[in-house]
């Protein structure tokens, strides 16, 4: 069985294709600029890579470049657009409607731009998307997963904003979190690690990339986490902000004459480690000047670290306890220097960072000491390998 996994972004569409026989990865790419000047196509067969540069003017030519690139010309992979089973896509938000991963119809479409109100940048390009396969491999079943189902049965009082109930009814003004492919991949897997089944485990996950979330995971399903209604909110993330005092929208706008677009652009773009650092919103570039001196960048890491640790501590205490901390996205997976950070202050729950281990080794792997009452985990992160898992289950195959 043959899965091709879309994730499309305003600007741009991943894509991977996999053989769901033997879970391996066929051949994945990267339409970027879509819409701009210089965009292009860059893919990769087995180890090698190519590019197309050619006038992409939205997803939708996009999507037909990437199909074509699939079965036509020099690097083809299938023979034809029916070897492609099952089309799975990256869906941002469902909101309260979707609380599981769906096969796609004229409803799921219906309830997806109901979704664009509170997910007005994602939503559409992922719409986009779909409609785009409907027209152009109108046989072959899409199916819809979504970032937030993860999250869908954290308990109201972890969801509800200190806010007017009215709000929450009018306009769903409520925590959603985000990450959630991943957070729901990486619980399974460190499962399966731990020779343990979801369902009787504690596990703090956090996933730290250019966007971070922790999500507090219990019993198999997330019963807090820290993105909120968007995900601006929560960790101080590369270019975003996190949780913020409120009333600092407001004077931000006025002090700096702001219109409600440009403050959100500044919180969204312009804040996190690249606003604090004033260096970059890479890690890596942010973690060098640190280590060579720069005390901005060190104080935006330890800044991040920080909050990193103070949602690990919440969230230990809401699950009454934890069997396993875990690591992954990029910052997550590849910094022994921030997770050094994050993981100073556990000894009063009888759990050591390995130091040898934090550093040196291949992935997934345990990074605790061998008498560390809780495990510490890296686990590399693996999206779209479990939207195609998903395609697999519920297609029945
Ligand atoms: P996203 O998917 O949110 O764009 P990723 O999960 O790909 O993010 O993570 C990207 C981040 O990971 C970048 O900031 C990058 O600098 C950081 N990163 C990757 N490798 C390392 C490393 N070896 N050390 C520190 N940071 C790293």
């Amino acid at each position: 069985m043959k899965a091709l996994v879309l994730n499309c972004g305003s600007s741009s569409i991943k894509y991977q294709l996999l053989d769901m026989e033997n879970e391996s990865v066929v051949t994945k790419g990267l339409v970027e600029r879509i819409g701009l000047n210089g965009s292009r196509l860059k893919y990769q067969v087995g180890d090698a890579q190519y590019v197309v540069e050619q006038d992409i003017a939205g997803h939708s030519a996009g999507i037909a470049l990437v199909l074509d690139i699939l079965c036509k010309g020099p690097h083809k992979v299938i023979k034809s657009l029916n070897e492609i089973d099952v089309v799975g896509h990256r869906v941002t938000h469902g909101g309260e409607l979707f609380k599981e991963t769906v096969k796609v119809d004229a409803e799921v479409i219906e309830g997806i731009k109901k979704c664009i109100s509170i997910a007005p940048l994602h939503n559409p390009a992922n719409l986009a998307g779909i409609e785009t396969c409907m027209k152009l491999i109108p046989k072959t079943p899409q199916i819809a997963v979504f970032d937030t189902a993860f999250h869908q049965q954290m308990p109201q009082k972890a969801f509800m904003y200190g806010l007017p109930y009215d709000l929450y009814k009018k306009y769903g003004i409520r925590r959603y979190g985000f990450h959630g492919t991943s957070h729901r991949y990486v619980t399974e897997r460190t499962a399966e690690l731990m020779g343990k089944k979801a369902e009787d485990l504690k596990l703090v996950i956090c996933h730290l990339g250019n966007g971070a979330s922790v999500t507090a995971v219990k019993n198999g399903h997330s019963v807090d986490t820290s993105m909120g209604f968007t995900p601006l909110d929560g960790l101080i993330m590369g270019t975003r902000c996190g949780e913020i005092d409120p009333a600092l929208v407001g004077f931000i706008m006025e002090h700096e004459d702001m219109t409600v677009k440009q403050v959100m652009r500044y919180l969204n773009g312009q804040s996190g480690v690249l606003g604090l650092s004033g260096i970059s919103s890479d890690f890596r570039d942010v973690e060098d000047e640190a280590i060579k001196g720069d005390e901005r960048a060190e104080m935006a890491i330890d800044a991040f670290a920080y909050q990193v640790e103070k949602f690990i501590g919440s969230y230990v205490m809401i699950m009454d306890g934890i069997d396993a901390l875990v690591f992954t996205a990029g910052v997550g997976e590849n910094s022994p220097y921030v997770r050094n950070k994050v993981c100073a202050n556990l000894s009063h729950w009888g759990t050591k960072l390995d130091k040898e281990r934090n550093e040196h080794g291949d992935k997934p792997r345990k990074i605790s000491t061998d008498d560390s009452k809780v495990a510490i985990y890296i686990v590399p992160t693996n999206e779209e390998l479990m939207i195609a898992r998903e395609c697999k289950r519920l297609l029945g195959k």
